[in-house]
C-alpha cells in the first residue's frame, strides 16, 4: 500500500483536505468546498480557501485523517453542490378574483374547506369560493381587532371578547424572523388562530361559533423574539401550543381546557426540558410534530414530538422529543411533511455560516436523516408526495425520492397552499390570484 499524502498508508478517504487540516493540533477554520458533483465537497482551511486557486492545495488522504478534519465543524461555504433539474410541465390553471382585503403579512392568509381564511391587520374574514372556478363567493368578518391589536368578539348578541395579541412596541425585525401576527386554521376548517409569531400571545377563536375566542394564549417573555409562536391544529380537534419557552400543552379546542396537566418546574428535574420551542409542524395523520427550537449556545435542534404516545398516556412525550440534527445558529426553516413518516427540513449543513440551499429528509420512527439534496429554499408545502416550494424563480415542484426538480411555474410566488381544493394563493393588491393543480 502506497503512502498517501497525509504520509499513511491505509485506505483513501471519502474527500479531499488541505494538508494543514491533516496537522492535528490545527485550529485553523474550516470551509468546505463543494465540487458540483452530487453533494461532494473538500475541506479546505480558511487560508488555503482564500487562495486564487486552492484546488492546487488538495490533497487524497487517508479516512482516519479525512475523518479527523471533518470533525470541526466548517464554517464557511465555497462552490455550489449538484441541482437537479428536470422540468415538465406541471398543468393546472390561474384564476384571479377581486378581494378588497390586505392581509397584515405573508403569513395570513390560510386554508379552509371551502375557501380561505384572511388576517388583516383590523379583521378576521372568511373568504368563501366556490369550489369550481375559486370565484369569490362570499366573506364574512368573523372577528376585529381594536386599534392596540387587542382581538374583538364582533357577535352582537355576545359580551365582547377582548385579546391583547401584542402589547409592547414591535420590536425590530431580526435575524430570526419578522415580528407580526400568523393566521392558522384546523384541517376541517371549524377553528382558527392568530398567534404573534415571534411574540408572546395568541388566540384560538371557533368559526362555527361565529368567531368565540375559545382560547388565549401567552408563552412568557423568555427570547420569544427568536422564534415562530409554537402552535399547531392537530387532526384530533386540540390545539397544540407553548405556554412558556420550554413547555408545550395540548387543548381542547372548542373548551380552551387543558389536556396535558404535568409538572415540568426546575425542582422536577427529570421532565425539565431546557429547551426554546419553535414552529410546529404536525403530519397530516395527528402522530408526529416536528418542534423547529434550540438550545443555548445557541444550537438548533429540530425535535420529533412523538403525539400519538401523548396522546394516549406518555404525559412527558413533548418534553422527551428526539433530536433530528444539531445546526449552530440555525433554526426557523421551513419544514413539510412528504408523507406522515417522512419530514423534509430545509438547508443542509452543520452551522448557519456553512448552510448550503437544500432539504434533508428524516424518518419519524426512527429520527434518522433518510435523504438529503440541494436545491429547494423557500416557504415549502407538501403535495402529493412532492414538495412545492415559494422559491426566487416561482413556484418549484420537486421529487423528493430522486431529488429533482421536477416543474416550475415562472414568477408566482404563493404564500398559500389549500390541500382541499389543490390549490396554492396569494392575496396582494385587492386580487386573490390561485393557481389549482391539475
Ligand atoms: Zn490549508
Ligand atoms: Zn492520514
Amino acid at each position: 500500500m502506497e503512502l498517501l499524502a497525509c504520509g499513511h498508508a491505509a485506505y483513501e478517504g471519502p474527500f479531499r483536505i488541505c494538508l494543514h487540516l491533516a496537522v492535528e493540533e490545527s485550529d485553523d477554520d474550516v470551509i468546505r468546498v463543494y465540487t458540483g458533483r452530487g453533494l461532494a465537497y473538500d475541506l479546505l482551511c480558511a487560508t488555503c480557501a482564500a487562495l486564487d486557486d486552492p484546488g492546487s492545495q488538495l490533497a487524497v488522504v487517508c479516512e482516519g485523517c479525512s475523518e479527523r478534519a471533518e470533525e470541526q465543524t466548517a464554517t464557511g461555504v465555497r462552490g455550489t453542490p449538484e441541482v437537479r433539474r428536470c422540468d415538465v410541465p406541471v398543468g393546472g390553471a390561474f384564476h384571479e378574483t377581486p378581494l378588497a382585503l390586505d392581509p397584515a403579512n405573508g403569513r395570513c392568509l390560510a386554508p379552509l374547506p371551502d375557501g380561505w381564511l384572511v388576517y388583516t391587520t383590523n379583521a378576521l374574514t372568511v373568504v368563501r369560493t366556490d369550489a369550481a372556478t375559486d370565484v369569490r363567493a362570499d366573506t364574512t368578518t368573523v372577528v376585529r381587532t381594536d386599534a392596540n391589536h387587542g382581538l374583538t368578539d364582533v357577535r352582537a348578541d355576545a359580551a365582547t371578547y377582548e385579546l391583547v395579541l401584542s402589547d409592547e412596541e414591535a420590536p425590530d425585525s431580526s435575524v430570526h424572523g419578522v415580528y407580526g401576527p400568523t393566521v392558522h386554521a384546523s384541517y376541517d376548517g371549524r377553528f382558527a388562530a392568530v398567534v404573534t409569531d415571534h411574540g408572546q400571545y395568541g388566540a384560538v377563536v371557533d368559526l362555527a361559533a361565529r368567531g368565540v375566542v375559545a382560547l388565549r394564549l401567552d408563552r412568557g417573555q423568555g427570547h420569544n423574539y427568536t422564534t415562530p409562536f409554537p402552535f399547531t391544529f392537530a387532526q384530533d380537534g386540540t390545539v397544540i401550543a407553548a405556554t412558556d419557552w420550554n413547555r408545550l400543552d395540548r387543548f381542547d379546542a372548542a373548551t380552551g381546557r387543558l389536556l396535558t396537566e404535568r409538572d415540568t418546574s426546575w425542582a422536577k428535574g427529570e421532565n425539565y426540558l431546557d429547551y426554546f420551542h419553535g414552529r410546529l409542524t404536525v403530519n397530516r395523520a395527528g402522530t408526529w410534530c416536528v418542534d423547529d427550537g434550540w438550545v443555548w449556545h445557541p444550537v438548533g435542534i429540530p425535535l420529533m414530538i412523538d403525539l400519538a404516545a401523548w396522546r394516549e398516556g406518555d404525559r412527558y412525550a413533548a418534553d422527551r422529543g428526539r433530536s433530528l440534527a444539531q445546526r449552530d445558529y440555525a433554526w426557523n426553516q421551513p419544514v413539510a411533511w412528504v408523507d406522515d413518516t417522512t419530514v423534509a427540513i430545509q438547508r443542509i449543513g452543520d452551522d448557519d455560516l456553512a448552510m448550503v440551499d437544500g432539504v434533508q429528509l428524516y424518518d419519524a420512527p426512527t429520527a434518522r436523516r433518510v435523504g438529503v439534496f440541494a436545491g429547494p429554499k423557500g416557504e415549502m408545502w407538501s403535495v402529493d408526495g412532492r414538495l412545492a416550494v415559494a422559491a426566487d424563480e416561482g413556484l418549484e415542484f420537486w421529487d423528493p425520492v430522486d431529488g429533482i426538480r421536477t416543474g416550475l411555474i415562472p414568477d408566482y410566488h404563493p404564500t398559500a397552499y389549500n390541500p382541499h381544493t389543490r390549490t396554492f394563493a396569494t392575496l396582494a393588491n385587492g386580487t386573490l390570484r390561485t393557481y389549482r393543480l391539475p
